[in-house]
């Protein structure tokens, strides 16, 4: 399976978690529904393809902030759940989590030069 795949997987498990403790029902109501379309939508785009990191530690931030908070909120909530229900993912999503950015896609690369000139010897 795609590392994507499996992250899509997580997600919704723990949408799955938070839902349960919050709304009740054996199936997502409709709100933890359309947040877990958009988190797959969003993971499905990641710039960062297979390179993805968490999103956590993502330079970009594609999340509305809406959906931002209340993906927070889940990962809060459903993160330590996770260990018992699923510990081989919650282990996998802890270890993503911790890994640094390997690469940035070519596209961010070119305008994360915050200070460019300075720290580029090339110049003088
Ligand atoms: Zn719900």
């Amino acid at each position: 399976m795609k590392r994507s795949e499996r992250e899509i997987k997580t997600v919704r498990n723990m949408i799955g978690i938070y839902c349960r403790g919050h709304h009740g029902g054996a199936v997502l109501c409709e709100e933890c529904r359309a947040l877990s379309l958009y988190a797959e939508q969003r993971t499905r785009k990641c710039h960062f393809g297979e390179e993805k990191p968490a999103c956590g530690q993502c330079p970009i931030h594609c999340y509305k902030p809406q959906m931002k908070v209340a993906i927070g909120r889940v990962m809060r909530y459903a993160g330590p759940k996770m260990i018992y229900r699923h510990p081989l993912q919650a282990l996998r999503h802890l270890l993503i989590a911790k890994r640094p950015l390997r690469a940035a896609p070519p596209a961010v690369k070119r305008e994360f030069k915050p200070h460019e000139g300075q720290s580029e010897p090339r110049q003088g």
